[in-house]
């Protein structure tokens, strides 16, 4: 019998499993494939906080960030708090970043602005022509999610008290009075407690009504081979299409003129719902992406139309020694309808934790946090 018994080992499970170890629980990890493989390291890796409206979302970003600089240092990880840089290239962006700064960027965020000048010294990334400044957060932390996640597990290992279980699929769970049995192609693990933390393949698992489900996102991704020698791409880089995207920038009511002209100029970011992130790791390639698609059934294919929009925009405020493509790839992701994770109770003892969107990587230490506060005494 385990104390806690979590399913799924991208990053809201590794979160769980290293925290229940920590309190000195039996802990089991099961994951269906050899290793995380999907969501949890097809991303960024940006632990955001500028992203996150106030409230829950953005404290969990803060602590969060916290968290990953601890687990760098312990699991020995590349962390760069290099910050996030919001470029505009247009009059509209520049309004929408000035009253951002003004009326809404109080602490816990920390965001100066900058003019062309200024962007420029921090970042040789940044194309100079019709550049008119920059947001610059200083809150936000990069680290490079496969190199991360191998080594979040490999410090599990390390724990006397783990298991990890891979290459074991969960069917179902079936609850009594002294706790949960995960039922496995592997056989039964019983657990006092079962986290399932499943990314988007949650609908396996659990029958959820249609309307409280959350919904399923293809997001398409591309990187470049790596940078000439000693070539630093500065912080993360993103545009005024960010703010259309993340919450954080609802309130900024001068955003209206940036949605008309995009709307206008480029429909097909809109539908394809394409913003741009780019970031380098300590590999020294660039990361580039990405689009949002929604349903239930992504298509497993990469539509070259979307790649071809988001290098063109790059190109439009970056500046890189080589555009030359190394790979691309899909990503999906669970999405929650009305918050940034739909954490439930289905069961006695067994607890879902899903669609955390795209801010898994920001969140989900604080998020395991909470739930050990409110379920382990
Ligand atoms: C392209 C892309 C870019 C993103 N960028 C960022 C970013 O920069 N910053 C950020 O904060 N967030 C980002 N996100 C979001 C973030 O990656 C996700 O929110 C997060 O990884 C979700 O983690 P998870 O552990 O819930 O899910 P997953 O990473 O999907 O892990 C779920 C795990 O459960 C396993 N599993 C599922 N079903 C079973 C079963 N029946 N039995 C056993 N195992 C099972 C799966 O194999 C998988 O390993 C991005 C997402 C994508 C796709």
């Amino acid at each position: 019998m385990f104390d806690l018994i979590i399913v799924g080992g991208g990053i809201a499970g590794l979160a769980f499993a290293l925290k229940g170890c920590e309190a000195g629980k039996k802990v089991l990890i099961i994951e269906k494939n050899e290793g995380p493989n999907e969501a949890s390291i097809r991303n960024f890796g940006m632990v955001l906080p500028l992203g996150m409206p106030k409230g829950s979302a953005l404290n969990r970003a803060m602590k969060s960030k916290e968290v990953w600089k601890h687990y760098a240092k312990k699991a020995k990880f590349w962390a760069n708090e290099c910050g996030m840089l919001m470029v505009a290239h247009h009059d509209d962006e520049m309004a929408a970043m000035e009253e951002f700064h003004t009326d809404i960027s109080l602490p816990p965020y920390q965001t100066r602005l900058l003019n062309a000048e200024q962007a420029k010294v921090l970042s040789p990334g940044v194309n100079p022509k019709g550049l008119r400044g920059a947001l610059f957060s200083q809150t936000d932390v990069l680290i490079n999610p496969q190199q991360a996640l191998t080594q979040l597990t490999q410090y599990l290992y390390g724990f006397e008290n783990s298991q990890l279980q891979y290459n074991t699929l969960v069917s179902h769970f079936e609850s009594n009075d002294k706790g949960v049995k995960v039922v496995t192609n592997k056989g039964v693990f019983e657990g006092r407690q079962v986290v399932c933390c499943p990314g988007h393949q949650f609908a396996s698992l659990f029958d959820l009504e249609a309307d409280q489900a959350p919904t399923v996102c293809k997001l398409q991704m591309v990187r470049t081979l790596k940078q000439t020698q000693n070539w630093a791409f500065g912080p993360m880089m993103s545009t005024g299409l960010s703010m259309l995207h993340y919450p954080a920038f609802d309130q900024v009511k001068s955003l209206q003129a940036v949605r008309n002209r995009v709307e206008q100029d480029h429909p097909e970011l809109i539908q394809y719902g394409i913003h741009l992130l780019a970031a380098q790791h300590q590999t020294g390639e660039i990361t580039l992406g990405d689009s949002h698609e929604y349903g239930n059934t992504p298509s497993p294919f990469i539509n070259q139309r979307i790649n071809q929009l988001i290098l063109e925009y790059a190109q439009k405020v970056m500046t890189l020694p080589s555009w030359e493509l190394k790979e691309q790839w899909i990503g999906i992701y669970s999405k929650a309808k009305t918050d940034h994770v739909y954490w439930e109770q289905p069961q006695d003892n067994l607890f879902l934790i899903t669609g955390l969107g795209g801010t898994g990587m920001s969140t989900s230490f604080a998020i395991a946090e909470e739930w050990f506060k409110e379920h382990q005494h």
